[in-house]
């Protein structure tokens, strides 16, 4: 049962040691116990989601009107309506396709991983691929993928409220438990689906996807949720009131038409078209097509969307609170400058490359024989590939600085690793760039390790904001912290001066924070060292007092290339930068004011300052505040709501696993896919595959294109319907003659909605998208402007239609030759205001003409099977059409392109009045 046995039975009975399984072992147990997934239920398969198309109300009108037309011999038309049911159930079919096909790929891309041991390396692994015997390591925010009896635990917390609705969480043992023990009790048990609160630990996964003791896969993270936008709602409502509206006026009509002379059965079949024709029942669909092409778009600018509302949410976002570390910042840590022995050093070298030295003045002072940089470390011991370096202790010129990049490397999980004659660290980049500049001074992370052996330590947290660990060596155990310079200050009561330890005097504490300011000043991220030799039985917890000051170092972390354009970009477009870091206040400022985050006027605020406001002196001034500094997780929560409480809609970025509150208050909470751990990336609308700002500034514009589209083919739509409905209705009316049959009816809604509007979905975002202000979230689905031109637009397809009619009518024209001219007059003007609809505001030409080239084609097509159903024989018994001559497509395509001239007209002359 693995709770009552030891951590080595445990590891007998499951065939595996702490050096992981080999590859190929897991392989073997991946086939033999499967993947590591719950059954999922039965997914809609290709059959049915074609036959789901057929459910629709106003397929089943049409399939009966096909049924009466039958029944009374009208064979022709019943087939005609059939086939058109048929196409328009394979449209939406393909349609809906594709938006699942870009949900079950954003599915893949955001499936959890686990970080294993397997062939004596750690590696990362999807958690779909962990079998039985896989050892697992755990760290703080890692949802836990398996159930697994622990090996190892540090100061190991699982919040197991997923499973028992117990928020505190449970601290975790290695010890073994009687077999009577229940459930919960079985603290040496990961259960799967619960999740690392704090510390790290090591375990040996023991059961699997369904055999796992809960089944409660980690499978949120993979959810992409499919709740209705409410835009998709409001196209709902819009569509009701449209069909109900439609069925009146069609159902007055036809009774208007039976009393005129029209047989009951051709004004049925009329009003059926009619009723098809005025509702856009296609329209959900293309929009969640329009919603999910979009979000894979955005995949390629490294902004995963988990939930489609959230595309909406980023169109009306107007404050972005981000992150600085790793987010604005590169998260590539060099240390610059060092403050020991009441002096400050100068580092040189860049990156990660443990080459550089330490200068006081022009005098190097690290090494007893400094290294060149025509000779680097490397060369004189070769590392060998993927292997941490390893060198031995050497002994400092500078007592001092010997002793601040001790405690600098030994309080630390980082690593250093050459691959391939390239310098890179393993974990935390804060602390890698500690391992690199304890290697400048020919201080090696390893081999120092190997003499000072870790034996306790309090992890780092963002509320702690500082590290202990206990090292043991001949010289007896010595603690070692490091973070930030306040915090460590504040557990030291000696200074390391002149090689000795000296009183922290009130004097030197002021120099100390004197030149943490001034280091700040300059954009640098300093950290507090501090040490203290302990008793052999100490608690690491009770270590962090009286301590002895050893340092400061101030690390440069460059901001990243883009974020400035990006920050920019966001103000022109009326959003907002707020930055919220567990940095020092002056850092922040610093990097702020470079990155023009912070402007002249503005606030800057501390977690500590933030506490001391109640909270309507809060909101009074949140407006205002663009950097919060040293603020804690839930800090984060407070900013949003009072930024919420003042209408705007935030963004937030979060990585801890103590963000996640704050991400899920956020209108749109935004995860970090790279340092982020799996609770906020659940917590998460969104995650940035790059953790990049500008990501979520391309996400922005992604998302308000992707408004902009759906609005565009709706008011696309809307002329379609407004200009058939206006014609129908005036010829019935006015002539008692139908402009267009029943199936001419419903071929124009097939063919109009079918490829024009994916096409839409497809135009790239316009030039003047990110200088627009974000749309307000209680927008209406179309504006009033696009709402008056598609009535423009309609009535004036309408106008020219009934022309066409009165003209024939007093020229002697065939009935059938007036129904194919107005018919094809009808797709001809859809096709040119197609273009109309690329954009509401740009000119055609502005955009290019030739740059949507799906649209292009779309309309290329829709005019060939126009071209078929008028040309063709059978097609013209179908639609009872008559061939057009050459006189009659010269003035079919004049009139038609007035669409077209018109729109670009008013683009023209109201650009005109707007400048
Ligand atoms: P951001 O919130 O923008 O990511 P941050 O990384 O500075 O900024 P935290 O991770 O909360 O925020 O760190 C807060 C402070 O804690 C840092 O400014 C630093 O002084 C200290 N610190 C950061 N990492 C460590 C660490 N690994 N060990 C000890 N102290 C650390």
């Amino acid at each position: 049962m693995y709770y009552d046995e030891t951590a080595d039975a445990v590891l007998k009975a499951l065939n595996t040691s702490e050096a992981g399984l080999s590859s190929e072992e897991a392989e073997n147990r991946l086939e033999k116990y499967g993947k590591n997934e719950l059954k999922e239920e039965e997914k809609t398969s290709v059959v049915k989601l074609f036959l789901s198309q057929f459910k629709s109300f106003l397929i089943v009108i049409l399939v009966v009107a096909a049924l009466v037309s039958a029944a009374l011999g009208e064979l022709i038309d019943a087939f005609v309506i059939m086939f058109t049911v048929f196409l328009a159930g394979v449209l939406g079919f393909v349609q809906e396709y594709r938006a699942e096909e870009s949900i079950k790929l954003l599915k893949s891309l955001t499936s959890p991983e686990a970080l294993v041991v397997r062939d004596k390396k750690e590696v990362k692994i999807p958690s779909a691929l962990l079998v039985p015997g896989d050892i697992l390591l755990l760290q703080t925010g890692d949802r836990i993928p398996a159930d697994a009896r622990l090996l190892e635990v540090l100061s190991l917390k699982i919040d197991e409220s997923s499973l028992t609705g117990e928020s505190a969480p449970v601290g975790k043992s290695t010890d073994v438990f009687p077999l009577e023990t229940p459930e919960p009790d079985r603290k040496n048990i990961a259960y799967t689906g619960t999740a690392v609160a704090y510390g790290r630990g090591k375990a040996v996964i023991t059961a699997t996807g369904m055999n796992s003791a809960f089944g409660k896969l980690a499978g949120l993270l993979g959810e992409i949720e499919r709740e209705r936008t409410p835009l998709q709602e409001k196209l709902d409502q819009f569509g009701r009131w449209l069909g109900i509206a439609t069925l009146v006026v069609v159902a007055f009509v036809a009774v208007l038409g039976v009393l005129q002379g029209f047989s009951p059965f051709e004004m049925f079949l009329w009003g059926v078209a009619l009723a098809v024709a005025a509702i856009p029942e296609a329209l959900p669909a293309v929009v969640t097509v329009g919603l999910a092409l979009g979000v894979r778009r955005m995949v390629k600018r490294h902004a995963l969307v988990r939930k489609l509302p959230s595309v909406e949410t980023l169109g009306s976002t107007n404050i972005i609170c981000t992150d600085k570390t790793g987010t604005l910042t590169q998260n590539k840590m060099t240390v610059e400058k060092v403050y020991v022995n009441r002096a400050v050093l100068n580092v040189t070298g860049r990156g990660y490359e443990p080459v550089g030295d330490f200068f006081r003045g022009d005098e190097p002072v690290s090494k007893d024989e400094p290294v060149s940089k025509d000779e680097p470390v490397s060369k004189d011991e070769p590392v060998s590939k993927d292997e941490p370096v390893s060198k031995d202790e050497p002994v400092s010129k500078d007592a001092h600085l010997h002793k601040l990049l001790v405690a600098g490397a030994l309080c630390n999980d980082a690593g250093l690793i050459q691959e391939e004659e390239v310098w890179d660290i393993t974990g935390d980049p804060t602390e890698g760039a500690l391992v690199v500049a304890a290697a400048k001074a020919g201080i090696w992370k390893i081999a120092l390790e190997e003499k000072h052996r870790r034996t306790g330590e309090v992890p780092f947290s963002s509320e702690r904001k500082m590290m202990t660990t206990l090292n043991n060596s001949k010289d007896g155990l010595y603690a070692y912290s490091k973070g930030a310079p306040e915090v460590i200050l504040a557990s030291c009561t000696k200074i390391f001066l002149g090689e000795h330890e000296e009183q922290l005097t009130p004097e030197i504490r002021q120099e100390i924070l004197d030149t943490l300011h001034e280091m700040a000043n300059q954009t640098l991220r300093v950290m507090g060292f501090a040490y203290r030799k302990v008793a052999e039985n100490i608690l690491p917890e009770e270590a962090e007092k009286e301590m002895v000051f050893a340092g400061l170092m101030g690390m440069r972390d460059p901001p990243r290339e883009e974020v400035k354009v990006a920050i920019a970009t966001c103000a022109d477009a009326g959003i907002r930068t707020v930055m919220i870091t567990g940095d020092h206040k002056i850092t922040a400022f610093a990097i702020a004011r470079e990155l023009g985050i912070f402007r002249e006027g503005d606030l800057v605020l501390t977690g500590i300052e933030l506490d001391a406001l109640d909270d309507r002196k809060f909101e009074e001034i949140v407006e205002k505040i663009s950097v919060y500094a040293r603020v804690y997780p839930e800090h984060k929560l407070k900013v949003v709501e009072a930024l919420k409480k003042k209408g705007y809609v935030v963004a937030m970025t979060g990585d801890g696993v103590n963000d996640a509150p704050a991400l899920k208050a956020a209108d749109m909470g935004i995860a970090m896919g790279i340092t982020g751990t799996d609770v906020s990336k659940e917590a998460s609308s969104m995650i940035l595959t790059d953790d990049n700002f500008a990501s979520i500034v391309s996400a922005v514009e992604e998302g308000r294109n992707i408004l902009k589209n759906i609005k565009n083919f709706i008011a696309y739509g809307l002329t379609c319907h407004i200009g058939v409905v206006l014609i129908v209705l005036v010829g019935v009316l006015a002539w008692q003659i139908l402009p267009v049959i029943a199936v001419q009816i419903l071929w124009i809604n097939l063919i109009t909605d079918g490829l024009p509007p994916m096409a839409l979905s497809l135009e790239a975002p316009d030039k003047g998208l990110m200088k627009q202000k974000p749309r307000k979230s209680t927008e209406g689905l179309v504006s009033k402007r696009m709402i008056i031109a598609s009535l423009g637009l309609g009535s004036l397809i309408a106008i020219q239609s009934l022309g066409v009619l009165y003209w024939s009518l007093n020229n002697g024209v065939s009935l059938p030759k007036i129904q194919t001219l107005i018919f094809t007059l009808v797709v001809i003007s859809l096709m040119f205001n197609a273009f109309n609809w690329r954009s509401d505001r740009n000119s055609i030409f502005s955009l290019g003409i030739f740059t949507n080239r799906s649209l292009i084609y779309a309309v290329l097509s829709t005019v060939l099977l126009q071209l078929a159903a008028i040309y063709v024989p059978i097609m013209q018994t179908a639609f009872r059409t008559v061939p057009l001559s050459f006189s009659d497509w010269a003035m079919i395509i004049p009139l038609a392109s007035t669409t077209l001239i018109a729109m670009e007209i008013t683009k023209y002359l109201e650009k005109r009045i707007h400048r």
